[in-house]
């Protein structure tokens, strides 16, 4: 065992492809080839309805089949050796060169069509490796046989192929039945595998197929190999190309050399250099004589030319060079120039047309460059990413594709003195309303070409542009930081000394409701999701008003960032001509519900207090057993709308108005921890007494100005909390229909039960059935009516049935919940300590 796992390791199999196939459950490494695979290739199995995988075992590629393609997909797998069936997979075994298994796969698929054949075959022999290379190149025709008669027109057909002799014929062939072929290595597969893959996209099943295509004889044999790339050979020397076609026809010997004049004289050099060993030199012939006399004719170069299998790029450059010096002297270039002038001169619409061809190569080419280094920065950016270095917003991909050069070039920022800023660390002063201005005079033509834009400016608007998106993301980060800091700071009491990010007032009573609103909803951040709404609606709302450029530069750059994409303004129209209520009303209304709440709040209250009463029945509504805490749609929204509004006051109106002017760039996250620091920030309040650091509380802090937008924010908020259905309503609502169902079932099988009964006659049937409908619809109906006695007045300490109360009746205690609530403030208090 010890020595398997010695083996498979010193082989490198246990990768991190081997790791992760274990933890997700496949049963092969090579599952993530096909993953691979499938990503690059426009994600076709998520597209195919019918799959067909040859040489499947042990089937990981049916398992990701089975992940990927749509529910009720047909795969179907076929292997030489048994597999492990799997659900929703179809596997047989069979030979994928013989008959048997075309006939099987033809009675699964009926009249059906693949939308993708797979075929990872590999031969199951250990012969030496032109014969494997063999039987593989015969088994991938065999699948692409299969792949044809099965494939539906625009299929896709991926197979496994060795890099062999045959790789080129096999090419040629799918080229032939598929309109787009590609070579590929997933990174799963090893780089020591020679195996490749190739994905045939589109296929033409074409009507008339010509027989010999799919004939091993005919591939293998009649197609000539392709040319050798000797250019390669000779510029990229150090990369060894392995000749796997073995020797050349007619051509037994490894070593080659011929005279060094030859090479001289040859029109095709390259070939020369990539196939010989060694040039010899014949010392008595003419030529070479004069040859000699050259100064590049050194001892390097002689030395070079014994044994060109050992050479370098440089060494072969050399060698051609003085090639060029050798026909130079001989004149062996000059007639060729002569047969250049003797062609014919070119007309003046062909001299355009050839400027023109040049000028567009010459254009291309650098389009590619850039685009080239674009991608690359971008892949390393995404890699840094990756890494937990960076954020995306700190990247500026957007920002990023305007020039590289442009954003990080300390040249120009020296130049325009942003430099001397960034280094004192006064990166705020780029947003001195003086720069604001002169941002705004800046106007950068993104058509233009780059250099063509005035360099100041461009380094002001990008670096302007970095900075709004970094503030914005660091702000958004401190906004969120700030809830959990005022979370925890009023849980601490902190919130008495230092009210910097206190968004929520730190009133107890106000915060117990607060709770016990959260908690009744059943939402965990209710709070934080409007707040996000309402600032998204802010957002929309600045965004709509970008129009009439009220907005500064820097906004407007916020505003460009895809992180505002899709925010739809669902806004009033402008407060300041239409809409009648202005932030004075909105604030005035807020302090108002304060100091006053509800006439229903009043009453409530009032009542309970009145110990004068002798006792209140309280009669229960019909639906008590849904909610007894909400008697119908109206009461809770009511209750809810109380509720929200008591969270909902100055605090957060203040909070919206913070929000503006961080949006707007009036404020940074500077501003707002400078203002934290002020002369309440570090209040000694050891030595006061309680009740008076109470009633001090809301005193003690700074009070904020509000804009009007943010109070209209506010009031949009409100609204759109008024027109969301309650979700405790809700549940209950699908609670009792849920009861009903059951009901209903808990019925029928009860009747069936009494139908199936064969001793009794069908009269004595119907009746039991109907007594036992009237006895589920009566139990329905008939709810229990409880009638709350509140134990105040006379009734205080009553043991037994009230006076006048008929049926079923709860006694309560009127002061039950406050006391409850001022025992949870005493022991928090407690806790405090
Ligand atoms: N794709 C499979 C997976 O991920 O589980 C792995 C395939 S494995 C690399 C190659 C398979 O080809 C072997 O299971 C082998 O049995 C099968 N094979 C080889 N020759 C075959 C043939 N003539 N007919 C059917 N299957 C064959």
């Amino acid at each position: 065992m010890g020595k398997k796992t010695q083996k498979k390791n010193s082989k490198g199999r246990l990768d991190k492809y081997y790791y992760l196939a274990k933890e997700k459950g496949y049963r092969a490494r090579s599952s993530f080839k096909i993953i691979q695979i499938n990503e690059k290739y426009g994600h076709f199995l998520e597209k195919s309805k019918v799959v067909i995988d040859l040489c499947a075992a042990p089937g990981s590629w049916c398992q990701v089949a089975s992940n990927l393609c749509p529910v009720n997909s047909l795969i179907i797998g076929v292997d030489i050796v048994p597999m492990k069936s799997m659900p929703n997979v179809i596997t047989f075994q069979s030979d994928i060169t013989t008959e048997d298994c075309r006939s099987k796969l033809r009675g699964y698929m009926k009249t059906w069509k693949a939308d993708t054949v797979l075929h990872d075959g590999a031969p199951n022999v250990g012969l030496s490796w032109a014969q494997d290379a063999f039987t593989q190149s015969h088994l991938t025709l065999q699948a692409l046989k299969l792949a044809v008669e099965n494939l539906v027109v625009g299929g896709t057909f991926v197979t496994k192929i060795f890099r062999s002799k045959d790789y080129n014929k096999l090419i040629w062939v799918f080229q032939q039945l598929f309109e787009k072929v590609e070579a590929t290595k997933p990174p799963a597969s090893r780089n020591v595998s020679a195996e490749i893959f190739v994905v045939c996209k589109t296929f033409k099943a074409p009507k008339k197929l010509d027989p010999r295509l799919l004939d091993p004889r005919e591939v293998f044999e009649e197609l000539p190999d392709g040319p050798q790339n000797m250019e390669a050979k000779v510029f990229n020397p150090e990369k060894k190309v392995r000749k796997r076609g073995g020797y050349e026809e007619g051509d037994y010997l490894l070593y080659h050399e011929t005279g060094i004049l030859d090479f001289m004289r040859t029109e095709d050099p390259i070939t020369m250099l990539g196939e010989y060993n060694k040039f010899i030199v014949d010392e008595e012939d003419h030529d070479w004589k004069i040859v000699k006399k050259l100064k590049q004719t050194t001892k390097e170069f002689l030395a070079c030319i014994e044994d060109l299998k050992v050479l370098g790029r440089k060494d072969f450059k050399m060698i051609l060079k003085w090639r060029k010096a050798a026909r130079e002297l001989l004149g062996l270039d000059e007639d060729e120039d002569k047969s250049e002038i003797n062609e014919t001169p070119l007309t003046e619409e062909e001299q355009i047309e050839k400027e023109l061809n040049g000028l567009q190569e010459k254009q291309r080419l650098s389009v590619k460059r850039e685009k080239r280094k674009k991608n690359e920065m971008k892949q390393k950016e995404i890699v840094r990413m990756q890494l937990n270095m960076i954020n995306p917003v700190d990247i500026g991909i957007e920002a990023a594709e305007l020039g590289r050069e442009s954003i990080f070039n300390l040249k120009t920022a020296e130049k325009t003195g942003i430099l001397d800023k960034l280094a004192k660390g006064k990166r705020r002063m780029i947003f001195d309303q003086s720069e604001l201005a002169m941002d705004n005079d800046i106007h950068i033509d993104e058509n233009a070409p780059l250099e063509d834009r005035d360099e100041h400016a461009e380094a002001d608007e990008l670096e302007s542009q970095l900075d709004a998106m970094y503030s914005n993301y660091k702000e958004r980060k401190s906004e969120r930081d700030a809830n959990f800091r005022a979370k925890q700071a009023r849980e601490s009491g902190e919130a008495d000394n230092w009210d910097g990010f206190n968004e929520k007032p730190s009133d107890d009573e106000n915060e117990e409701e607060t709770k016990d609103y959260v908690d009744d909803d059943d939402d965990t951040d209710v709070s934080d999701s409007d707040d996000d709404e309402a600032i998204n609606q802010l957002i929309a709302k600045l965004k709509s008003r970008e129009t009439s450029s009220k907005l500064s530069s820097k906004a407007r750059a916020l505003f460009s960032d895809s992180l505002f994409e899709g925010v739809e303004a669902d806004l009033p129209g402008k407060t300041d001509s239409g809409n009648s209520e202005s932030v004075g009303d909105v604030r005035k209304l807020v302090k108002k519900r304060r100091l006053n709440p509800a006439p229903e709040e009043q009453d409530s209250e009032s009542e309970s207090s009145d110990d004068d009463s002798d006792f209140e029945i309280v009669p229960t509504n019909e639906n008590d057993d849904v909610d007894s805490e909400y008697d119908s749609d109206e009461e809770a929204k009511r209750t809810k709308q109380e509720k929200h509004s008591k969270d909902i006051d100055i605090a957060t109106v203040e909070a919206m108005t913070l929000a503006h002017q961080l949006a707007l760039g009036h404020k940074t996250k500077h501003d707002l921890i400078e203002e934290g620091f002020n002369r309440y920030s570090f209040r000694d309040v050891e030595s006061l007494p309680e009740w008076f650091v109470e009633e001090e509380k809301h005193h003690s802090k700074i009070n904020k100005p509000i804009t009007k937008e943010a109070a209209m924010a506010i009031k949009d908020k409100l609204k759109a909390l008024n027109a969301r259905p309650i979700k405790k309503v809700a549940e209950a609502k699908a609670r009792k229909k849920h009861r009903a169902v059951a009901r209903l079932e808990k019925l029928k099988k009860k009747a069936g039960l009494i139908n199936d009964d064969g001793d009794k006659s069908e009269k004595d049937k119907s009746e039991e059935i109907a007594k036992l409908m009237r006895k589920v619809t009566k139990k329905a109906k008939q709810k229990p009516k409880v009638t709350v006695v509140v134990a105040s007045g006379k009734n205080r300490g009553l043991s037994g049935r009230p006076k006048g109360v008929k049926g079923k009746y709860k006694m309560v205690d009127g002061v039950m919940k406050n006391e409850q609530r001022a025992l949870r403030r005493i022991a928090k208090k407690h806790h405090k300590k």
